[in-house]
């Protein structure tokens, strides 16, 4: 089946296609997904800004019912979209029908923002004038989203930018483009009107390139590599927009002597390898005090050689296939550095089948200098470092140019606090994996990870709002 973009409110195909395929099974084809560039955005730009004014002066109840319904329908097909995010991504099906019931709650979330967009009234310093301060569009916003999240990552961008009255182009990974189709055809049935919203898919350095560089683009949320997130911003400054970047995460665990053995093999275990390993806040550094270090090592191997690799559809699959034949050689060439660079490489195998399956790896004996603990890697693999004490695993946790989450497993409160009070990162995990976080509240990093203001919860009106003071006099 052919997805067209969707642009003022029209389905509009392209000669070009991107054939979208089951990274689990080559042969399995999900579709063709039009393939644009430079003109398509134009277009979608164009669309976007003749529904500016409307919708930005919409009553917010006209926004939260579209938002409200929107989410309703994600959460009425829930298992068919799960189903396709797995088939696309190659997260299991019970993840991928998670996090699209994440994709509804954060549509419901936003449609009770749009309700509670609220200002300041201030004395003014001169007698008889009234300040007031308010919250308004910022106008047309360009999204751009990577290809491990694809269905939760563009509504927790489209939601808060359409609760608060901007209009939308949105550019999906072209690796991942259907459950965004699907999200567009969602807004078109929750009554979006048209132009509002407007999908264009294709390939980054064309359709995300000239959504940074239109004119008439006023702000970019982008979520992807550090790479090329740090050249949007670069872009983004030099055009005068508004610009918000969530990027790489080279995230710690820390597990001191006093860790609960099976809460903190656990964490690791999913922090480290489910979702593949493809998560920005996935566990790719335990940090492991000398104490603790070899039974949690022992255990954590034994439990991640069990891990069932396979199909994402079969429901007795614990980790699905890597993204992609790029992904898999980027995986291949790390576990060859891990050796190379003195680790006791534990598991890494490849998976049978016509995917692109590999089992989690585990490297044993890593230090926090070689490059498969400093570098983003993005697959089931996490470096193991033993340190003599906690001020050790501390030093060694903040010892990194990423700071998105981080966390610590221990039964001392004391270390505890210590340690979510002095953890350079956005944010802090007790007792829990680095990855997994509420939708309510603000999700985002320091450092290399995170640039400009937090995305979700409440805090997401920073980046989808701008600030206008008046002053009037009677
Ligand atoms: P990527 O940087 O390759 O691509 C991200 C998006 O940018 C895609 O839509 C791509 O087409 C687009 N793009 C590529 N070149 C562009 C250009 N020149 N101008 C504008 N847009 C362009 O990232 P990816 O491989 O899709 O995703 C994996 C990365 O995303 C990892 O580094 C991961 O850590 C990061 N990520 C971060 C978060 C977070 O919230 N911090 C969440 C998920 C993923």
């Amino acid at each position: 089946m052919d997805f067209a973009h969707f642009i003022g409110g029209q389905w509009v195909a392209d000669s070009d296609v991107t054939t979208n395929r089951n990274p689990a099974n080559q042969d399995d084809i999900i579709g063709t997904y039009a393939r644009g560039g430079a003109a398509r955005v134009d277009e979608a730009v164009a669309a976007a800004m003749a529904a500016l004014d409307d919708w930005a002066h919409a009553s917010p109840q006209l926004r939260h019912d579209v938002l409200e319904k929107a989410g309703a329908l994600i959460v009425e097909r829930k298992d068919e979209l799960g189903r396709l995010l797995a088939r696309e991504e190659g997260k299991t099906l019970a993840e991928a029908v998670g996090e699209t019931v994440r994709a509804a709650q954060v549509f419901k979330f936003f449609a009770g923002e749009a309700l509670r967009n609220t200002g300041d009234a201030v004395a003014s310093v001169r007698p008889g004038v009234e300040v007031m301060i308010e919250r308004e569009p910022v106008g047309v916003i360009g999204l751009i989203t990577p290809w491990n999240f694809p269905i939760a990552i563009p509504a927790w961008k489209m939601a808060p930018a359409l609760a608060f009255g901007n209009t939308v182009v949105m550019k999906p990974a072209e690796l991942t483009p259907g459950c965004a189709w699907e999200l567009a055809n969602i807004l078109e049935q929750a009554g979006c009107p048209a132009g509002v919203f407007n999908l264009v898919m294709g390939p980054g350095s064309q359709v995300g390139a000239r959504i940074v560089e239109h004119p008439d683009i006023a702000a970019v949320s982008f979520t992807g590599s550090v790479a090329t997130g740090r050249q949007v911003a670069v872009d983004c400054a030099a055009n005068g927009k508004k610009v918000q970047l969530e990027m790489g995460g080279k995230n710690p665990m820390v597990v001191v002597d006093d860790a609960d053995l099976d809460v903190a093999v656990g964490a690791a275990l999913n922090g480290a390898f489910f979702s593949t390993g493809q998560r920005c806040t996935a566990s790719s550094r335990l940090i492991v005090t000398k104490g603790i270090h070899d039974a949690f090592l022992d255990r954590l191997t034994a439990a991640a050689a069990d891990l069932v690799v396979g199909d994402p559809l079969d429901p007795k699959t614990q980790i699905g296939p890597v993204v992609d034949q790029s992904q898999m050689d980027q995986n291949m060439r790390y576990l060859a550095l891990a050796s190379e660079e003195g680790c006791d490489v534990r598991g890494g195998g490849l998976g049978n089948g016509n995917g692109f399956f590999m089992h989690p790896a585990i490297f044993a004996g890593a230090s926090n200098a070689m490059r498969v603990s400093r570098e983003e890697i993005f697959g089931p693999m996490t470096s193991i470092i033993k340190v003599d004490d906690y001020d050790e695993a501390l030093a060694v946790a903040n010892d990194t140019e990423f700071g998105l989450s981080s966390g610590i497993c221990t039964t001392s409160l004391k270390l505890a606090s210590h340690f979510r009070r002095h953890a350079k990162a956005g944010m802090v995990m007790v007792n829990l994996p680095t990855a997994g976080v509420d939708y309510h509240v603000p999700f985002g990093g320091r450092k290399g990870s995170s640039y400009g203001p937090r995305e979700q919860g409440s805090y997401a009106r920073e980046f989808y709002t701008v600030v206008k003071t008046s002053y009037i006099a009677p």
